[in-house]
């Protein structure tokens, strides 16, 4: 008698973001490593759910969670609880640590590599390990020395979203407010124009999606590659100031760049509210309306597990299944679910990266 598959789909998914190193590094668990690799872990991922989901990789953040998030809910992290904020060195530390959790799942475990080229990702999903392309969400660590992207393009990195929601010498940031237009402040500063050509020069992806929209016309100045918002929505549909509006939802189309959609309820629901009893139908409802904009090419998942509060209908990485059972029943083709799934990030990444 012959096994029975588990898995849910054969569609392979590639998808924009994921908070997951900094979940593991916020973790109480005494190795979050090994939990990953081999337990159930709480949270949206951890191997065993993305293998049974068919998950073949993302773009793995390092990112620096807000100071009084860190106090609140994880005390034990902080250097100095009479601080009021991380001081740069505290900063850089964080995500050294979180780049290394990322060193630590590849090292102990053959069913995980950190990717630098497509080619690998391929390798990764003909061999069914899951490829982690690191990304990094706010570059305040590199604020006071560029140099050191070097650093962290050598452990690679290949993707940079050179703001957060918090001003840096970079930019102004993103205030993201609900309901509001894209434009929050301030563009980039001289510092972060020089840096994003840095990373241009790295054909480092850049990613748009916590800019405000002054800092996102500076990006679409200066960058000759593909315009890519990793995890972000149509501000047409949820007037969140981290949606993207028409318009530039048309720059990126016009850069053969890329939108990743955003499985956050807050960013999807057209009254802006934290509510995870949201049918996932609003998902669908993003992909068509950017569609209409973007064409099939330029489109894909942007999920923020383990950033984000997910509707209770998608639960984890697992509910993938579930969205692409909604494709279908809207009658889109194979090649089409596909494309979304995981091919067109694969060719945007080939038309940055190559
Ligand atoms: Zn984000």
């Amino acid at each position: 008698m012959e096994a029975i598959s588990i898995n849910l789909g054969n569609m392979p998914i590639f998808d924009g973001h994921n908070d997951a190193l900094t979940r593991l590094w916020l973790s109480d668990d005494p190795d979050p490593v090994h939990a990953f690799i081999h337990q159930r872990l709480a949270g949206h991922m951890d191997l065993k759910r993305c293998q049974q989901a068919g998950f073949v990789g993302g773009m793995f953040a390092i990112f620096l969670p807000p100071y009084a998030y860190v106090k609140q809910h994880h005390p034990n992290k902080l250097f100095d609880p009479r601080a009021t904020d991380f001081s740069q060195q505290q900063i850089e530390q964080i995500c050294l640590e979180q780049l290394n959790l990322a060193q630590q799942l590849a090292q102990r475990s053959h069913d995980i590599q950190i990717c630098t080229s497509v080619e690998e990702i391929q390798r990764c999903r003909a061999q069914q390990k899951l490829a982690m392309v690191l990304h990094m969400e706010g570059a305040e660590s590199l604020q006071h020395n560029p140099d050191l992207l070097d650093v962290f393009y050598q452990a690679g990195l290949r993707s940079i979203g050179p703001l957060w929601n918090r001003p840096s010498r970079f930019g102004h940031g993103l205030n993201a407010k609900f309901p509001h237009s894209p434009d929050t402040g301030a563009g980039l500063t001289v510092e972060g124009k020089a840096f994003l050509q840095r990373c241009a020069d790295r054909k480092i992806v850049v990613d748009v999606s916590h800019m405000n929209e002054r800092a996102f016309w500076d990006s679409v100045d200066i960058l000759q590659q593909p315009i890519v918002a990793t995890h972000s929505n149509a501000h047409a549909l949820c007037p969140q100031a981290r949606n993207l509006t028409d318009a530039q939802l048309k720059a990126i189309r016009d850069s053969q760049g890329m939108v990743g959609i955003n499985f956050d309820v807050a960013f999807l629901r057209a009254d802006g509210q934290r509510n995870a009893d949201t049918p996932i139908d609003v998902i669908l409802d993003h992909l068509d309306y950017m569609m209409d904009r973007l064409g099939e090419e330029y489109i894909g998942f942007g999920s923020d597990f383990d950033g984000a509060l997910i509707s209770t209908e998608l639960e984890d990485v697992t509910g993938i299944s579930k969205l692409i059972e909604r494709m279908q029943q809207r009658h889109y083709s194979s090649e089409l679910i596909e494309k979304l799934c995981w091919r067109n990030w694969l060719d945007v990444l080939n038309r940055i990266w190559l």
